[in-house]
């Protein structure tokens, strides 16, 4: 058969070990997930209260415009409604934007170490796919700006960077996408930017009047707590949505979603919440490398990645038979470190703690 032959250099997304089998496996009682971001404190009451009001709807396919939806990110964002563009997730998005842009005839550049999707689907369509790594656990803007040459029609930036969590500065941003040449698209991809508190950052919204090959990347997965409705939206020109419009799926994203989206955008007072108890968790990890001296990258976002200086998959099952499932830095570029999401005060203890035994077993041996 003839199938797509990159496929082969792929390997689909490996689900982790369900939380009842790793506590049965290691006779634990309880299980703490750090590993994928998600928000500890859940999502806002308020969307509680939408999900059950649209119960009534589930026999009839979802708003494919997600009207509702749209006009309530209209009034948040103060943009027009044919700036939107909604998926199954930012990662429904990123897809889309890949089917659109890539083929064996072009080229992507990214970061080395970033978030996985951009890749993975630029290798399905089939483009050449130009990684540059990162400098400190930023990205090498000039790097990228010099990999950049006429067949080059996505390159993508995440800022806050998954997994480093380090930004780029408005000053720094502003100044690439002027160096971008006009008919590539630039990706900026925002999924932790409600997690910022950094004054030189720039929710890149601001540059969308100055930059029309620019789309920026939202999601409702992370502050919002909604990562199980999978809803995610991009904001651009109108003229780039409407390119990408054909290839949306007409009824990606879920009503329920749709509802809850609309009514967690509109409670802002508890993503502030999360975001300032988000910060004191960091805190609590900063204090903890400082103290160990470990390297960590100062963290714009609801993780931090830690170098322990050995196996990061040793350390991920250290934690992981301590009750505590974190992300292995080796698939992520760092082979010593591992990536905590922060959680709510008494996870973050928790793991600190088992973090804490760890290197107390270290240096036994
Ligand atoms: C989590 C994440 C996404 C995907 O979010 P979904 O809306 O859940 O698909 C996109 N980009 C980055 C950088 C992420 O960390």
């Amino acid at each position: 058969m003839k199938w797509k032959q990159q496929l082969l250099e792929l390997t689909p997304y490996q689900p982790g070990k369900s939380i009842d089998d790793v506590k049965r496996q290691y006779g634990l009682e309880k299980i703490v997930k750090l590993a994928s971001n998600e928000n500890p404190f859940g999502c806002s009451e308020k969307v509680i209260a939408a999900i059950k009001y649209s119960a009534a709807s589930f026999p009839i396919y979802p708003d494919g415009y997600a009207t509702n939806l749209r006009e309530a990110l209209v009034n948040h964002f103060h943009l027009s409604p044919a700036q939107f563009i909604f998926g199954n997730g930012a990662d429904n998005i990123i897809q889309i934007i890949s089917r659109a842009f890539l083929s064996s005839d072009s080229n992507t550049v990214m970061a080395k170490q970033t978030f996985s999707q951009y890749k993975h689907n630029a290798v399905i369509d089939g483009a050449e796919i130009k990684e540059i790594p990162l400098i400190d656990g930023e990205h090498d803007l000039n790097g990228m700006l010099e990999a950049i040459d006429e067949k080059t029609s996505v390159v993508w930036v995440c800022n806050p960077n998954n997994p480093t969590g380090t930004y780029i500065s408005e000053n720094r941003l502003k100044a690439f996408i002027e160096k971008v040449p006009s008919d590539t698209l630039v990706v900026v991809d925002e999924a932790y930017v409600d997690y910022v508190v950094a004054d030189d950052y720039c929710e890149s919204i601001k540059l969308l009047d100055q930059f029309p090959n620019l789309i920026i990347l939202r999601t409702f997965s992370k502050i919002y707590g909604l990562a199980s409705l999978r809803v995610g939206f991009g904001i651009s020109h109108p003229d780039i949505i409407k390119i990408l419009e054909p290839a949306r799926e007409p009824f990606n994203v879920n009503t329920i979603g749709q509802a809850a989206a609309k009514a967690a955008i509109e409670d802002q007072q508890y993503a502030e919440i999360c975001k300032q108890k988000n910060r004191e968790g960091l805190e609590l990890f900063y204090r903890f490398c400082e103290e160990n001296g470990l390297d960590y990258y100062p963290s714009q976002a609801n993780f931090i990645l830690i170098d322990f200086k050995m196996d990061g998959n040793a350390v991920f099952q250290f934690l992981l038979e301590q009750g505590f499932i974190v992300r292995s830095g080796k698939a992520l570029g760092f082979p010593t470190a591992v990536r905590v999401t922060v959680g709510s005060k008494e996870q973050n203890e928790g793991v600190i703690q088992a973090m804490t035994n760890l290197l107390a077993e270290k240096t036994v041996i």
